[in-house]
């Protein structure tokens, strides 16, 4: 059975190709933060691996060792991976892990009857870690798998997305959200409509919320403080770029947290821009999405994106976190009123 919820589509298709034996040597799983992209990935892990009599089955070992996270040929490449040198959380995907992950793939599986290999954050591999993963995209190894995890497939250079099975997940509905929350994990009605209103269509999200209600104030803050300097002067845009600076200095992963938030902010302003409303994630700041892409034209709203993406790519470097952070806030286009 897989363990997603939703994304049909994408486990119709999936199911298919299990039972003809047709699986992808690469996916690009695309959608936003926490909407089901990783439980996906492990989905496809268990389905490779699994030895049960409906692949997969979630209950054989294979499967429970994938989901307990101990299977020796399921292998995750994320910004959250420790450095022996460095415990710092990483904000960018770079070329050591690539290859390390090279080196593991050319093995054979240890346990099971096929490697796989997440990668999380795709959109944030260095160009040199994209150049090297290309390689083994062209040409992969028997018995590998590689899983890319992204927010948008265009935020991925065209040479690698052209080389993968690309599933999009869509945010999952309020509706659904709120009933998981109710009927599955216990929340009041009250509670669960609030929580799925803010959760973007995310169920990790939500379900992080439920257990922690001041995620739902911390986020509304985040984004009020994100928008105020988006429509605001400059002035108030580098009072944001001095604060993400002490912040970063303080906690890298929180001020990389709300730069990934505003990422998210920017890519549903380019859904917006490019006509598929459908696809925007902060439903409850519609409003200003739908301002800022009538007055911004497309190129603008992808180079936003893309100088974020580059910022958090530049802050794993050495730079100073207050230039580079100011440099973004010059770069960003300003929406119309
Ligand atoms: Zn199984």
């Amino acid at each position: 059975m897989w363990q997603t919820v939703g994304h049909n589509r994408a486990i119709d298709s999936l199911t298919l190709a299990v039972q003809n034996g047709r699986l992808s040597h690469a996916y690009l799983l695309a959608g936003p933060p926490r909407v089901g992209k990783h439980t996906l990935a492990l989905d496809i892990a268990r389905a490779l691996n699994c030895t049960g009599p409906c692949r997969p089955c979630a209950e054989c070992r294979q499967c429970q060792r994938v989901s307990l996270g101990l299977h020796a040929d399921v292998y995750v490449v994320g910004l959250e991976q420790q450095q022996a040198d460095d415990t710092r959380t990483r904000i960018a995907v770079g070329i050591d892990q690539v290859r390390e992950a090279q080196r593991m793939a050319s093995l054979k599986p240890f346990e099971g009857s096929g490697r796989v290999f997440i990668f999380e954050s795709a959109e944030l591999l260095s160009d040199q870690a994209a150049n090297a993963l290309l390689k083994t995209l062209e040409e992969p190894p028997e018995q590998v798998t590689l899983v890319l995890l992204a927010t948008a497939a265009e935020l991925l250079p065209e040479t690698i997305v052209s080389r993968c099975t690309v599933l999009k997940l869509r945010p999952l509905s309020h509706a659904l959200i709120e009933e998981i929350l109710r009927n599955e994990h216990g929340a009041t009605p009250d509670l669960a409509e609030r929580i799925a209103l803010a959760s973007r269509g995310s169920l990790g999200w939500a379900l992080d919320a439920l257990a922690d209600p001041s995620l739902l104030e911390a986020l509304a803050e985040q984004l009020e403080e994100l928008l105020g300097a988006t429509f605001g002067t400059l002035e108030q845009r580098f009072d944001l770029a001095s604060s993400l600076a002490t912040r970063f200095t303080r906690n890298r992963a929180d001020a990389v947290s709300r730069l990934a938030l505003w990422l998210g902010w920017w890519r549903d302003v380019m859904m917006s821009n490019r006509g598929a409303p459908e696809l925007v994630a902060n439903v409850d700041y519609r409003e200003q999405i739908d301002a800022a892409a009538a007055s911004l034209a497309p190129h603008q709203v992808t180079g936003a994106i893309a100088a974020i993406a580059e910022t958090l790519d530049r802050l794993e470097g050495n730079v100073n976190p207050r230039l580079a952070l100011e440099g973004l806030m010059l770069e960003l286009p300003r929406p119309g009123p």
